[in-house]
């Protein structure tokens, strides 16, 4: 929110977030997209970005003229695509709980939002539509994966289950990467029965970003849960930097290890499951592992939440 003497003037002149104003201070004259107030910002200023794509701010004083000259473009929407059901392709679903996968930049105003639908991870990755058919798409919530919580886990392998005893191929989890070790790990103890494989994937680089990584990732993921003979929970991301191959890991031996890495998930005291191309191929890299069968999935969610650590 601006001060309510710039948030009058705003109002009276028909200007909202996104749309194109002029700012005259006498003989001063700024154009450009009006933005909301940063969290710290003067809220006597007005910040606009410039068609440089400079953002500025304008402290508004008494006899400062605002004027709308265009509506917010709607340039910032995805539309929500619809994903095509094609026979021939391996069903699953896909369970979207938020991180940076999920992320996407408004361009009207600049700002990061990252609730978007699930349908728009297709626009993000147009290749997955002739990779699998996405037969259902769930989504509890949408939140940072630091904020999650083991209920949250909870709710996840829930829905996981049922999704898994229907006629999908495997499970797709689109999850934030600072947590998804430890998401990885609880699902991999509360899915029991596990026959079919459940893919856990992230971003370490926004969507915006030409190193987004998330792409590939969802690409791999979904041929990890579709074709592989695996019927483990799995981390799916980067596994080097350049975009070549994912790596699966084992979900109850898989470490974050660096911040910003697209490579930054690394099998600790395991070999990675497999190795997974963008184009569908899957190398077994460890020998032991569950293999895909018949059996009814169900989620033992019992968890207790009070114990301690005792570091000595
Ligand atoms: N902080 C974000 C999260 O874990 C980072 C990410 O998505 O990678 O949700």
């Amino acid at each position: 929110m601006y001060s309510p003497e710039v948030e009058k003037a705003l109002e009276s002149a028909g200007a909202h977030i996104g749309d194109i104003i002029r700012i005259q201070r006498g003989s001063e004259v700024y154009e450009g997209i009006l933005l909301p107030r940063s969290e710290y910002g003067d809220p006597s200023c007005i910040v606009i970005k410039l068609s440089s794509g400079y953002n500025i701010g304008v402290k508004y004083t008494p006899g400062t003229v605002i004027k709308r000259l265009r509506k917010a473009a709607e340039v910032g929407k995805f539309p929500a695509k619809k994903a095509e059901r094609k026979p021939s392709l391996p069903p699953v679903s896909l369970i979207a709980t938020g991180g940076t996968i999920g992320s996407r930049v408004d361009y009207v105003t600049g700002g990061v939002y990252m609730c978007v639908k699930p349908e728009e991870l297709l626009y993000l990755t147009p290749e997955l539509e002739d990779a699998v058919y996405i037969e259902r798409m769930r989504s509890p919530f949408l939140v940072a994966s630091e904020d999650l919580t083991p209920d949250d886990w909870k709710e996840i392998a829930e829905i996981a289950a049922k999704e898994l005893n229907t006629d999908v191929r495997g499970v797709v989890i689109t999850h934030g990467t600072d947590t998804m070790h430890y998401t990885s790990a609880a699902l991999s103890f509360m899915l029991r029965n596990l026959s079919k494989p459940v893919a856990l994937v992230g971003a370490q680089r926004s969507p915006d970003r030409g190193s987004f990584d998330g792409a590939m990732n969802l690409l791999c993921a979904a041929h990890y849960a579709a074709r592989s003979d695996i019927a483990e929970v799995a981390i799916v991301m980067h596994g080097e930097s350049s975009d070549t191959y994912c790596y699966a890991i084992r979900g109850t031996k898989a470490r974050k290890m660096h911040t910003s890495r697209r490579d930054t998930f690394r099998p600790i005291n395991d070999l990675p499951l497999a190795r997974v191309w963008p184009d569908g191929r899957i190398e077994a890299l460890n020998t032991k592992y569950r293999k895909r069968g018949s059996s009814e999935v169900y989620a033992d969610t019992a968890f207790e939440k009070r114990v301690a650590i005792v570091k000595a």
